[in-house]
């Protein structure tokens, strides 16, 4: 007996189903009564406006619906430990920009300073910008991003470097602006792949590439060659590029902005910032000096505060209102925050400290950030104040603080488990303050919406930005942006690192607010080929490769994007499966076809439905005269195809379909 089943197994586990298939989900009134039209409004997590984003090309995870076409490795599980390639889907090498590309961008034209920004564009994260003069690169950021709900199994998203690609030796250096995930996320991989080019920093955010760097790979952090940043005022040559630095606030310390400056064009580019102000809206830094480089000048701006009207509280405030709090905190205080929040939980720390109470802290990488601070001589902790989550029970409640990770409903972040009750130390109770200090990054809110529900069932004191300053965003505001353009008085400006909309508004902002030129404003898309020379911007037609590089499991993957839209198709619309048994001498067929299905409709309740395909079923195989075949893959690509489209006619749902031949 032979059995071809396109290399997989017919039914992953649930055999046990009778051969009638009863489907154990009963998925099919998921979507109520409302049938999915193909048309149907776009899915949630569709990209929002007409761009590039993401791996359209191959239909990429969001071109469902073609379950049933034939794709050859249709099942094909990912690797469980990846090859470490070049990241980017190796098949998909055309879209890489690779040579034999037919969107292959043109090499640079000597006197220009081409701007890429290949990721941070389209969304919050994976902040990454390729700066090309003549024979030498500079790059801004590495950072990561987080998977989206359309994206199963996908644990963080890195820029692409396909540009890069044969580039290598040309790459000078590679500066970060600053400590947080979404600026430095994806260096452990990226660095790796471009041989370990020099890395430019300040303290902290050097200590923290370099753990990343080591948790990645053990002993990797010894081939990072370092160019640290001591002091702003310094000046360094990265190949013809001359790099400047200037102080901006962020809610990390050791962030600073940088400038570089070519004969051509100079940029000038923050990273993530904000202007503290004081109560009278007083700001404490001063951007003037900016405007003296030479011209033209191009303002690269985070624009995330471009739809944020309010004023931000000040540090004194949130300090006050911080310490108020946990004054007042009857039974014991939980803070969840971004583990990167160093700054922050440093004001935790020392507020308790005043109190007399103890702090613990949990989460893995809240704990190692917080003891690079600490070596760094950034956060100098009272003796005696950090106890270990574990003893915090001995402690009466009111005099314990415990500062977590999971503001932001991740999955497995520490304030998630505590809430799910499978934290191993800690249980809510009633008279516990639960406190989130941290804004919500876009897209995480309903997760966080659905952690604050379950939080309110369980305590009573819940404080959040929105009813207490207790936050104060590390982005700018609408007022920021406009003072920030005023003082740099750039020729140019680039609205950058956040969600299409959010440059959008930028570019609306300054038009209407600094008088700027619409004409000198660019909205780049991620990938967007920007070439600067003193007579202005062009943008080329052309795109450098932009799409996702997945980290799936343990490493990062040449995760093809058909593997993600099977995961897609399964957890949408689940899978049938269509066994036929056929005598290989007489080619009739030995029993009624099996269908067994996953997550598609209740079988059970759809007898019919299933006795008519049963029927399709046989009488394909009838008049497709199983003793002529010369091999099975036509017969059961067919067989995908229309049972495909006879479920989608009769149910409006795409299953992905598994035939399979048996043949004995
Ligand atoms: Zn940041």
């Amino acid at each position: 007996m032979t059995e071809k089943t396109n290399r997989s197994k017919p039914a992953p586990r649930g055999r046990t189903a009778s051969s009638i298939g009863v489907g154990r989900n009963s998925a099919s009134k998921r979507r109520g009564a409302a049938p999915k039209a193909a048309s149907a409004a776009p899915k949630k997590g569709a990209p929002k406006h007409g761009s590039s984003r993401g791996p359209k090309k191959t239909g990429g995870p969001k071109g469902r619906g073609r379950a049933h076409a034939p794709t050859a490795k249709l099942h094909k599980r990912p690797p469980k430990r990846p090859t470490r390639g070049t990241p980017g889907a190796k098949q998909n090498a055309d879209e890489l920009g690779s040579p034999g590309s037919k969107n292959r961008v043109p090499a640079i034209k000597k006197g220009a300073l081409r701007i890429i920004p290949v990721g941070g564009c389209e969304e919050v994260g994976r902040n990454m910008t390729i700066f090309e003069y003549e024979d030498d690169i500079v790059i801004i950021d590495m950072g990561l991003q987080f998977p989206e709900e359309d994206m199963p199994g996908i644990d963080l998203i890195i820029p692409n470097i396909g540009y890069l690609k044969g580039k290598e030796k040309n790459i000078r250096g590679v500066i970060f602006t600053h400590g947080h995930l979404d600026h430095i996320g994806a260096a452990p991989f990226l660095l790796d792949r471009l041989g370990y080019p020099a890395i430019v920093a300040r303290d902290l955010t050097l200590a923290l590439v370099k753990h990343k760097q080591e948790d990645y790979k053990k002993g990797s952090a010894k081939n990072l060659k370092v160019i640290r940043v001591g002091n702003l005022n310094e000046k360094i040559k990265l190949g013809k590029m001359k790099i400047g630095f200037f102080q901006v606030e962020h809610s990390i310390m050791d962030s600073m902005g940088v400038t570089i400056e070519t004969p051509e064009a100079t940029i000038i580019h923050p990273g993530d910032w904000t202007m503290e102000r004081d109560t009278e809206g007083k700001t404490n830094l001063k951007y003037t000096e900016l405007a003296k480089l030479p011209s033209p000048r191009i303002l690269m701006l985070e624009s995330l505060g471009s739809l944020n009207n309010n004023r931000h509280g000040t540090y004194e405030e949130m300090y006050k209102n911080l310490y108020a709090i946990l004054a007042k905190a009857e039974g014991r205080t939980i803070i969840g925050t971004f583990s990167s929040q160093v700054e922050r939980v440093k004001w935790v720390i020392y507020a308790a400290a005043k109190l007399g109470k103890k702090v613990a802290l949990d989460g893995y990488s809240m704990k190692m950030n917080v003891e690079i601070a600490k070596k760094l001589g950034y956060i100098k902790e009272p003796k005696g104040i950090m106890i270990d989550i574990k003893e915090a029970h001995r402690y009466p409640d009111n005099q314990v603080v415990v500062i977590c990770t999971g503001a932001q409903g991740e999955e497995n972040a520490v304030l998630m488990r505590v809430v799910n009750k499978i934290h191993r130390h800690i249980e809510l109770k009633k008279s516990d303050t639960v406190i989130f200090s941290s804004s919500v990054i876009p897209g995480n809110e309903r997760s966080i919406q659905r952690l604050k529900d379950n939080i309110y069932r369980q305590c009573d004191h819940v404080l959040h930005g929105d009813i207490m300053d207790v936050h104060i965003s590390g982005h700018s505001t609408r007022q920021d942006i406009v003072e920030m353009i005023d003082q740099t008085k750039p020729d140019y400006f680039i609205p950058v690192y956040g969600n299409h909309f959010f440059l959008k508004e930028a570019k609306t902002l300054a038009i209407e607010e600094n008088d700027f030129n619409a004409d000198n404003i660019i909205v780049p898309d991620n990938g967007s080929v920007i070439d600067a020379t003193k007579k202005g911007l062009k943008v080329l037609k052309e795109k450098a490769p932009s799409e996702y590089v997945f980290v799936d499991g343990l490493g990062v993957t040449d995760m093809q994007h058909v593997v993600l839209r099977d995961r897609q198709v399964l957890a949408e619309d689940g899978m049938v499966v269509v066994i036929a048994t056929i005598d290989t001498k007489t080619g009739r067929m030995i029993q009624n076809p099996d269908i067994i299905s996953r997550g598609f409709v209740f079988l059970k309740d759809n007898k019919d439905l299933i006795e008519d395909l049963r029927d399709k079923v046989k009488k394909m195989i009838v008049a497709s005269d199983p003793a002529t075949w010369a091999d099975t893959n036509q017969i059961r690509n067919d067989l995908r195809d229309k049972v495909g489209q006879f479920l989608f006619s009769k149910t409006e749902k795409r299953p992905m379909v598994l035939p399979v031949v048996i043949e004995v």
